[in-house]
């Protein structure tokens, strides 16, 4: 193990430990449910938007440490953003852990540089993904809304 893989586990171990971002949302809101059975991973995704900007960014749930601290990471990193945004980063995530391409993260993203580990892990890739494969979800039902408020 080398000083690299030390600094990414507390990254991981602080976001997991991280209690901000684990709330529900009052409504209005936006809201997905998001389940990994062959981990037993279950979270629940907010999203607060004004038009195509997301405003707030939550979750709930169970799940392991990896599946919490990605959660708690795409919180962070996708509140202010707006949806085209939003989707470019679960597009760089998803490239990350499964294409292998190195990640270039925009500011207030970068601990997510700290889950490239978990690409060498067939089996926790899917604990990393859940929330952003339900943020995908979301992103369409966000975006369809404020095309029909216009
Ligand atoms: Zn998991």
């Amino acid at each position: 193990m080398n000083l690299g893989d030390d600094l990414y586990r507390e990254i991981i171990l602080d976001n997991y430990k991280s209690t901000r971002n684990r709330r529900a949302l009052e409504s209005p809101a936006f809201r997905q449910e998001g389940v990994n059975p062959s981990c037993g991973d279950d979270i629940e995704l907010y999203l607060k938007s004004d038009g195509e900007q997301i405003t707030d960014a939550s979750f709930e749930g169970v799940g392991c440490s990896i599946c919490i601290a990605s959660a708690n990471m795409l919180c962070n990193a996708i509140k202010g953003m707006e949806v085209t945004q939003a989707e470019e980063l679960v597009e760089r995530v998803k490239g990350m852990l499964t294409r292998n391409e190195t990640p270039e993260f925009p500011d207030g993203a970068e601990d997510l540089e700290a889950i490239q580990g978990v690409a060498k892990y067939p089996v926790r890739i899917k604990c990393a993904l859940l929330s952003w494969n339900t943020l995908h979800q979301l992103l369409d039902e966000v975006r369809s809304q404020a095309r029909s408020g216009d």
